[in-house]
């Protein structure tokens, strides 16, 4: 069977749709995201385009077709993410709350639960959110260190054929809901008697049980609904668990596979951003010089750089995500190549064209150092690389038999 990277007639039509819903409501939306100083407020703004989009059939393109969504392919998702993170990635942290929340239903949900989970996320209407609560204000790069460390710190005590939940989370998107009640789930990485394990708390658990502490005010992907919240008394029946009791380790590390893989892609959108406002600048901008500045090597140079890498890191997180998405072996693997070299090249693609367009960059009116504030977040969310990330690469490159071509499928 051969390769192919050109876009079929359907992906075209994709970009297409995508691009043109990211013109008409996401340039907008993310300049009145801008113009808001309080951060609350600020995420409430994405709300009636989130409602558009539901109406127009993306959010169902999120839940993969055997859970009764529409969810195409890896490079499918990576052209939507793309269009749509190229003006606001912080709309599409946003809706993709399903992606990482649902992901240990679908992998070790009991039918019952993969219809009672995935039921609201398949609407036509409303505002659908769902948290991945994985991260706890006093850290989650060992959330499954083994006592005396402290690791996950929310606790679900069962109490009869509930269990109780204790506890504060922060950083998730849509931890507090719309309204503060809570979303529709969320996915909560708890220590229970048997492990660390994953509890689906459901807005009806939620709703006077979540308090909010603070909404965090974020130097990049500013329209993020990101809060630090505490969870107290809140009780959810005993048959919410997902998978059995000291499954949460794996779980949770599975379930940010693919949204791994996508911070490439969100990588790319920025690069793609940043790169256009430096290439114009250095084709018409002679700075008093004779030519245009790009006539000088040294900024012809950062720019030629700069677009190898973009197409590098597209191409490696198109087929991370095939691979994530599709549940080939090698996904794991080139998920983690695409966060943590994909996050670590937009950081550094992006100061270098600051540093080529030169002291204008330097003024938040300018066009340039928005992308670079929303690339800074890559290398630390979704798990930073620091503290995670690496160490799952570590583990792989010292796992018994590891073999170094396997992940291209070069063996
Ligand atoms: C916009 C946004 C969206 C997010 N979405 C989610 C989400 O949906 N769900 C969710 O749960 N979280 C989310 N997060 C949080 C994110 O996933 C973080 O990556 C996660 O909390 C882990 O951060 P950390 O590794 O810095 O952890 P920390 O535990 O705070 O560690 C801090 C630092 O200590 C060092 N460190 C600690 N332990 C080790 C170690 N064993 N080895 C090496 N270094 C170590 C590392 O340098 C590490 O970066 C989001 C954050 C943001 C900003």
């Amino acid at each position: 069977m051969s390769v192919s990277f050109t876009l079929s007639p359907a992906q075209e039509q994709l970009k297409q749709a995508a691009r043109q819903f990211a013109d008409e409501h996401l340039r907008d939306l993310a300049a009145a995201v801008r113009a808001e100083p309080d951060p609350r407020r600020r995420a409430l703004l994405a709300r009636p385009v989130f409602e558009k989009a539901v109406g127009a059939g993306f959010l169902k393109g999120l839940i993969p077709a055997p859970f009764g969504g529409a969810g195409g392919g890896g490079v499918d998702a990576a052209i939507l993410i793309e269009e749509w993170a190229a003006q606001s990635p912080d709309f599409v942290i946003s809706m993709a709350g399903p992606l990482i929340a649902l992901a240990p239903v679908y992998e070790a949900g009991t039918p019952a639960q993969v219809r009672r989970f995935v039921a609201p996320f398949l609407a036509d209407a409303g505002a659908p959110v769902a948290a991945m609560a994985y991260s706890e204000p006093e850290g989650s790069a060992n959330f499954d260190a083994p006592p005396p460390a402290e690791g996950t710190r929310t606790v679900a005590r069962p109490d009869g054929d509930h269990w109780v939940l204790d506890g504060r989370k922060q950083w998730a998107s849509h931890l507090p809901g719309w309204d503060g009640d809570g979303p529709e789930i969320m996915t909560v990485v708890c220590r229970t008697p048997g492990g660390i394990s994953l509890v689906v708390a459901e807005r009806e658990h939620l709703a006077g049980h979540i308090e909010v502490e603070e909404y965090l005010d974020l130097p990049g992907l500013a329209g993020c609904l990101t809060a630090r919240v505490r969870l107290h008394g809140v009780r959810v029946p005993r048959e919410n668990l997902i998978g059995a009791e000291g499954q949460g380790p794996a779980l949770t590390r599975n379930a940010f596979v693919a949204s791994g893989a996508s911070i490439g892609t969100f990588a790319t959108a920025a690069m793609r951003q940043a790169f256009d406002v430096a290439l114009r600048f250095a084709t018409t901008e002679r700075r008093g010089g004779a030519d245009p500045i790009i006539a000088h090597q040294a900024v012809s140079d950062v720019l030629a750089d700069a677009k190898g890498r973009i197409e590098a890191v597209r191409l490696l997180s198109w087929r991370a995500l095939d691979a994530a998405l599709s549940g080939d072996p090698a996904g794991p693997e080139l998920a983690l190549h695409a966060k943590v070299f994909g996050s670590e090249t937009a950081v550094d693609v992006i100061t270098s064209l600051v540093k080529i367009v030169g002291v204008t960059a330097y003024d938040t009116a300018f066009p340039l150092l928005r992308y670079l504030n929303d690339a800074l977040a890559y290398p630390v969310i979704e798990g930073s690389n620091t503290g995670v990330r690496r160490r799952q690469l570590q583990e792989l490159l010292r796992g018994p038999g590891y073999d170094p071509l396997a992940a291209s499928g070069m063996r």
